[in-house]
């Protein structure tokens, strides 16, 4: 049988932010992108950041997965904490504990799908696990594809190599930016079926930021942002619960900035 990829124990944290603060800027042009957030995000999950553009769903997304560094607070991945890394160790992290799936793809052209797939592992100069590979293979359905370069396949074929490319590494944790995106519903939903598949039958966690309460009501539980800070969360959410939830957030949003506006006389 083939080993599971994530090397953490379910109901413990593949990832946490504690007091995670990132600003860009300074003085009256700081802005904060994140404000003291802290989340874990648990093993063996699938996970949903949502909230509305400029809340900080890429900064902590980034953050988490090594590819920024926060002005204050901690990131630990995988039991190891960021901030005690040079910048080998993090690529080492990045390459070998964390998986990416962006909302374009980001294959490379000239390679084939196979050859996009095994890519993470000869960057790190790992041999691939062939029974793992083939189960990938066959759970994003692309054995006959192998062969075909990006240009050759479909938004949602592509999409699914790319799945298969983040997962091949056996990594802790797997983030996924809008990963339906730029795909038609039946592709959409196609990915996002086996980003499930991954959480339930070979224990992956994932994090994945999207818009799209469809999307985010097949994960586990939903991570609502506003202005840098976690506000809510669900769990195991309908649409229709994550699309009240929004309207909810929004309604607040709009009530705040008419009070800020008022408070400081400078409306209409
Ligand atoms: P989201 O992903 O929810 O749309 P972001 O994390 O991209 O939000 O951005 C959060 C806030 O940080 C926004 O106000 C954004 O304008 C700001 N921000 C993000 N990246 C930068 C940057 N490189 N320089 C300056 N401000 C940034």
């Amino acid at each position: 049988m083939t080993s599971t990829p994530a090397a953490t124990l379910p109901g413990t944290a593949a990832a946490s932010a504690v007091g995670l603060t990132k600003t860009y800027g300074s003085g009256e042009s700081e802005v904060r992108a994140l404000d003291s957030v802290t989340v874990d995000l648990h093993a063996g999950e699938f996970t949903a950041i949502m909230g509305p553009s400029g809340s900080g769903k890429s900064t902590l997304m980034h953050c988490l997965a090594a590819l920024d560094t926060p002005t204050s607070g901690q990131v630990v991945v995988d039991g190891t904490d960021l901030g005690s890394l040079g910048d080998k160790e993090l690529t080492t992290i990045r390459r070998t504990r964390v998986g990416f799936v962006f909302q374009a793809f980001n294959l490379i052209p000239t390679l084939t799908a196979k050859e996009n797939i095994l890519l993470p592992l000869s960057l790190a100069g790992r041999s691939p696990d062939h029974a793992w590979f083939d189960t990938v293979v066959d759970a994003v359905g692309l054995r006959d594809r192998l062969d075909h370069r990006p240009s050759e396949m479909s938004g949602g074929q592509q999409q699914r190599v790319a799945c298969a490319r983040a997962l091949v590494s056996k990594p802790s944790i797997v983030f996924a930016d809008e990963p339906t995106g730029n795909l038609d519903s039946v592709s959409g939903a196609e990915v996002l079926a086996f980003l499930r598949r991954s959480v339930d039958e070979f224990g992956q966690t994932i994090v994945m930021v999207t818009h799209d309460a469809l999307a985010a009501s097949h994960c586990d539980r939903v991570v609502f942002l506003a202005d840098g800070k976690v506000v809510d969360e669900l769990l195991r959410p309908s649409r229709e619960q994550i699309l009240e939830h929004i309207t909810a957030l929004q309604a607040a949003a709009a009530a705040r900035a008419t009070r800020a506006t008022g408070a400081t006389g400078t409306g209409a």
